[in-house]
Order: structure tokens, then sequence, then C-alpha cells
């Protein structure tokens, strides 16, 4: 195996590590005690007041500093950006001795800035550009959200319809996005808009910065089952940027799209604790006398038994990547098990709870009603289970490709 960053970490050294990061956290944080949905957040999404997340989202951002300041915070960056040059390994070994701490825990926008914009911005981006956000996003000074989706351009992302028009040095944005994660909060977003109609729909689009509070730009949360608002709508009307803002070249808009989502797909496995699992359902379980109930039992056997495969799992992917393999389509599989395995999650709450997950106002029940009403949202969130299906059915497993009307159409004149 050999590490992208230049050689696997000895078992001294990684042992070196984990000390001097154990010690450092002790200084830092409150070991977590307890593992009761009471202590342990497994609500998906935040049912929080405006105010209320920001304040969280600011604890959020000062945690990632403190970390970035100390050099935990972005370890298997190269040093240019202030990362710590250090292996996925070192990461791997920080977050599972971060997570025996009380820390303020995560949020989508957080996540999208860190592990999924700061990358592309990094691959794609100008001088001018990764000098302007990467390490600010890295270390939590700037939030970034992910303008794709539209109301008619989700699974089918390519189509959007959102354009951008070239006047002289500027670009001129007319559209709308929806589901855009935490775009209340952000001051950037990463924007796919069509500036080209008459080529087939992949090759008309390309990639922006936006500034979110450039005039033209106005963004709409929307509130969710769970009770939060989590999402946005954003209009953008007459918007005006630099071509400076662009990210990649013009028509390279659908490679810039990808290369987000497939940091997307691959930090899937890294949200595994998000909602809970197994020791949270068991301690609701025995706090309430229901492990006796063969139901109950079969349901966290089952749970038990998803997360050690999806640790084996995240081993083998583990290898790969030292390997020099790309993740490539088992993304989706991955993807897949994971909303499955929230799922699997949901059900077993449900079992044990009974009447108790629509009447019970406990602290300790409702964040599992949280949990219930939350989960479905990551059957969709980056690619649909279907679309995952699909992804697994044709790249995977050599199955017949599904019908494409579009291919080769100019992106005009596909009906709508
Ligand atoms: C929690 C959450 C966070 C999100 N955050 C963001 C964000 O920050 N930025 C952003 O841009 N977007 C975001 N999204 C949007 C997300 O990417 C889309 O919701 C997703 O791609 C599905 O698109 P859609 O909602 O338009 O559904 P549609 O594409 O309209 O699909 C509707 C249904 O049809 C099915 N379907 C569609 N096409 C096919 C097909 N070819 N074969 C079989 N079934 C099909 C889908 O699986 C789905 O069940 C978020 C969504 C969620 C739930």
């Amino acid at each position: 195996m050999e590490s992208p960053q230049g050689g696997i970490p000895t078992p001294t050294e990684l042992a070196a590590f984990r000390d001097a990061a154990g010690a450092w956290l002790a200084g830092h944080a409150q070991p977590r005690t307890g593992s009761d949905a009471r202590d342990v957040e497994v609500a998906v999404f935040h049912d929080l007041g405006a105010d209320e997340e920001r304040t969280l989202l600011q604890r959020i951002c000062d945690w990632q500093r403190t970390k970035f300041d100390a050099g935990y915070g972005a370890l298997s960056w190269p040093a240019d950006h202030g990362g710590a040059g250090l292996t996925p390994l070192h990461e791997e070994a920080f977050a599972e001795l971060e997570r025996q701490f009380d820390t303020p825990g995560q949020h989508e926008l957080t996540s999208v800035s860190v592990a999924l914009i700061a990358p592309t911005v990094q691959r794609f981006g100008t001088e001018a550009q990764r000098e302007r956000l990467v390490r600010p996003l890295l270390r939590g000074d700037d939030l970034a959200c992910q303008l794709f989706s539209e109301p008619a351009a989700g699974s089918d992302l390519a189509g959007v319809a959102t354009r951008a028009t070239r006047d002289g040095d500027a670009w001129v944005i007319n559209g709308q996005k929806v589901w855009s994660s935490g775009a209340q909060f952000a001051g950037w977003g990463e924007l796919i808009a069509r500036t080209d109609p008459d080529v087939p729909k992949h090759r008309g689009l390309t990639a922006f910065l936006l500034p979110m509070d450039t005039p033209g730009v106005e963004v709409r949360p929307l509130r969710q089952m769970s009770g939060g608002s989590s999402f946005c709508e954003v209009f953008l009307e007459d918007v005006r940027i630099p071509d400076s803002l662009r990210l990649g070249e013009v028509g390279e808009g659908w490679r810039v799209a990808l290369t987000t989502l497939g940091f997307e797909r691959g930090h899937s496995g890294a949200n595994a604790d998000l909602g809970g699992g197994y020791r949270q359902l068991l301690a609701t379980a025995r706090r309430l006398g229901r492990t006796a109930d063969p139901d109950v039992r079969r349901a966290l056997a089952e749970v038990w038994v998803e997360e050690r495969v999806a640790a084996l799992a995240v081993l083998r992917d583990r290898e790969d990547r030292f390997a020099g393999t790309e993740p490539g389509p088992v993304s989706s599989v991955r993807k897949l098990a994971w909303s499955e395995g929230m799922k699997s999650v949901s059900d077993a709450a449900a079992l044990i709870l009974g009447d108790r997950l629509v009447a019970d106002s406990d602290e300790g029940v409702y964040q599992w009603t949280e949990h219930v009403l939350g989960a479905p949202g990551y059957r969709i969130a980056g690619g649909s289970d279907e679309i995952q299906r699909t992804i697994i059915g044709e790249r995977l497993l050599g199955l017949p490709p599904e019908p494409r009307g579009d291919r080769d159409v100019p992106w005009k004149d596909i009906p709508r």
C-alpha cells in the first residue's frame, strides 16, 4: 500500500500521533459521557430558529479554527494551504479520537465547505481563487454552499436552466436554485449555470464562485417536516459577477460539478455517526425495558450487522485509496448502504418506542422522532437511491443502459 501523500505511517508513528492528538483534545474539549439519545445527538437535521442556528454554526466554525490552527483541521491537505501534509490514516485516527469528546458537532454547511467546495476550488480554481478561498474554507472563516439543483433539474442535474450570459468581462445570471443546504448562512456559492444552450446538455455548462451578497441574489429558507430550515430556494435575477469568478473553463461546468459530487459521495462514509446507531438504540431500549422483546432484539441485531459491514467497507476503501485506486461507482454502493442503514436505525427506533414516537415529549424520545422525520432526506440528498441503483446497474453490473432520448440533442431542443 502506497500513500498518496508519500508513505504510510508506521504503527509507532501513528501511535505517537494518537497520543499527541489525544492529549491536545483533552486540553481543549470535555470527554463525552453516555450513549443514550439524551446525551448523543440522534436528530438528522437541526430544528433551530435562524439565530440559534447561526450561533451553532459559529461554535462549529470556532472549533474548526481551533483545530486548524493547532494543525488538526486539514490533516491530509498539503502544507501550502495550511494543511498538515499527513495521511488519511491520521485523519481517521483523529476523527476516532474526536468522537470521544464533546465538540459542537456537525453542520451540513461546514461539511459542504470543507469536504466538497474547498477541494473543488483547489482542483479547478485560479491561483487567486485558491488564495482567496481554500484556506478560509478549511479554517472555518468562510462558508460556501452548493448551488446545483433546480426545480426541474435534480437527478438530471445536467439539465439545469439557470442561464449565465457573457457581457464583456462579466457574466449576468438569471434563474432559480433549490435545496441549497445552508445558503442562508453562506458567504459563497458554487454555482452551475448554462452558458451555451445550443450544445448537448452536459457540454453547455460553466461553474462560478458566487458571492451570496451580490445584488440580485435572494435566499428564501424552506421549512422541512423535521422542523428546521436546512435548505433554501435561491433566486437569481440579473446577478452580475466578473469573469474572474468563473471556476474552470467555459463549458467545463459538468466536470467541475462531477468532481464536487464525487467528493460528496466519497464523504458519505465520513458521516457514519450522523443520526446515531446501535449504541444509542440499545441504550434507549434498555432505559425503556424493551430489550426482551424478540422483534426489538432482531431489529437491534440488524443494525449491529449493518454497522459491522459498513466498518469493513471503510477498511476496504481505505486499502483501495492507498493503492491509488479511485473509488468510482463503488461509492454509489456505499451511499446506498449508508442511506439504507439510516432507515434501519429509524425502523428500529420506531419499533422500540412504539406509540411514544409520536406522543412522548421526553428529550431522549423526541430526538428519535426527529431522526425518523429527517432520515428520508438522505435517501435523496447527493443523488437519490434510485439514481445510485442505476449507476450500480450500469457501471458495476454491466446491465443495459437506461434509454436516454436527449443524448447529442442541443439542450434548447430537449422537450420540457
Ligand atoms: C438533505 C438534502 C440536502 C440537499 N442539499 C443540496 C445542496 O446543498 N445543493 C444542491 O444543489 N442540491 C441539494 N439537494 C438536492 C438533491 O441533490 C436533489 O434533491 C436530488 O438530486 C434529487 O433531485 P430532485 O429533488 O429534483 O428529484 P427528481 O430528480 O425530480 O426525482 C424525483 C424522484 O424520481 C426519481 N427519479 C428521477 N430520475 C430517475 C431515473 N432516471 N430513474 C429512476 N428514478 C428516477 C428520483 O429517485 C426521485 O425519487 C439536497 C437534497 C436533500 C434531500
